[in-house]
């Protein structure tokens, strides 16, 4: 799987990264190198991660233009104290994979490269999630393909993954309570998807479109029964990728050049899969179109309401030297993503246009 020689089905995204972190530190057998470098804005699952693996988060800054890693916020890093870098491909748009990547290899430290929103995406002609030393995906709500939880780790044959696999096959079983629950949820979840429903939903205590920090979650073998969800969808991968490049082409198109938005740069080499389609706004706006586009029926977000240094639970564990992270900050009161699945109607992104040129103007 996305060239690696290795792959494991776990229980989720987050619980697959803590199995990949504790695989790192076991292989690097270096008491000192307790810090992993993750991007400053990022899903609050992968702090969390770092935080459950017994390791310390080492911000590095983002370009705002790119959403990627920022390169001279991460070359700025003591790297002695770092045990592994994390990418983030955030809306399936690859980050500057082979830099990071350079990076890691001249400082001798891992790299997990974070595929969780960009399965089916490459940059350069190889997959993301096949980059570094270690690879993640996760089938969790609003990925690329979701049986509502699950997690992949790949991996090339080496002593990391044999630490991988030895930790992967002490698994305790999937339960069978939490597999049930979520399988009577998944019917339910795809009609949820329809955007005018789910704009209501989001609003219902239910925990979707919710951003928590938590660390003390299961960690487990991946159920047979949602591997077979999975599986059948990954069928159907490249199908339910165009789609969702498709409408991201057509809300490119109209929205490029509105004055107020402005669009998310893609790194040469890089075929995104879009998930969402990222846009950012100014702070004043951000808000408001959100809000408007919600109230039409448009499944808009603000995506992650903070960046990681603002995050409470994060700041109080951050290094006492862990320089600050404009980039992300000024991305995460910016940014606004827009549905790209395959029940958003012909001509959604005309009705997006609209609402974006009043609130704008
Ligand atoms: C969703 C996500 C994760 C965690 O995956 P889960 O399956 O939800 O635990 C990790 N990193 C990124 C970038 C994500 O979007």
């Amino acid at each position: 799987m996305a060239g690696q020689d290795e792959a494991w089905l776990i229980s989720t995204g987050r619980a697959a990264m803590t199995l990949a972190l504790e695989a790192m530190k076991l292989t690097a057998r270096d008491p000192r190198r307790v810090e992993v470098a993750i991007p400053g804005y990022t899903c609050y699952s992968v702090p969390a991660a770092v935080e459950r693996a017994g390791l310390i988060p080492r911000l590095c800054d983002i370009d705002p233009g790119s959403l990627s890693i920022d390169l001279t916020s991460l070359g700025k890093i003591d790297f002695s104290r770092v045990l592994g870098i994390v990418s983030a491909n955030l809306y399936g748009l690859p980050n500057a994979l082979p830099d990071i990547e350079a990076m890691a290899r001249e400082h001798g430290v891992f790299m997990l490269d974070d595929a969780a929103q960009a399965l089916g995406a490459s940059m350069l002609g190889r997959a993301v999630g096949g980059y570094g030393d270690v690879g993640l995906f996760s089938f969790d709500k609003g990925k690329n393909i979701t049986s509502l939880q699950g997690g992949a780790l790949v991996a090339s044959a080496g002593s990391l993954a044999d630490s991988i696999h030895s930790a992967s096959a002490a698994l305790p079983a999937a339960s069978m309570v939490r597999t049930m629950t979520t399988i009577l949820k998944l019917p339910a979840y795809s009609l949820l998807l329809r955007p005018a429903l789910y704009g209501i939903i989001r609003r219902l205590p239910i925990g979707l479109g919710l951003t928590p920090y938590e660390t003390d979650y299961p960690i487990e073998q991946f159920s047979w029964a949602l591997a077979g969800v999975v599986s059948r969808q990954l069928e159907r991968l490249e199908q339910i990728g165009a789609g969702r490049v498709r409408n991201a082409e057509r809300l490119s198109a109209v929205l490029d050049g509105l004055v107020g938005l402005q669009p998310v740069r893609i790194l040469p080499g890089a075929s995104p899969v879009y998930p969402r389609f990222p846009v950012l706004a100014a702070p004043a706006d951000r808000d408001e179109l959100v809000s408007s586009l919600d109230a039409a029926g448009i499944g808009a977000t603000a995506s992650y309401p903070s960046a990681l240094i603002e995050v409470p639970e994060v700041a109080r564990r951050l290094p006492h030297d862990q320089a600050p992270t404009p980039g992300a900050c000024q991305v995460a009161r910016r940014i606004v993503t827009l549905p790209t699945h395959a029940y958003c109607p012909p001509g959604y992104e005309v009705t997006i246009r609209n609402i974006a040129v009043q609130v704008l103007a």
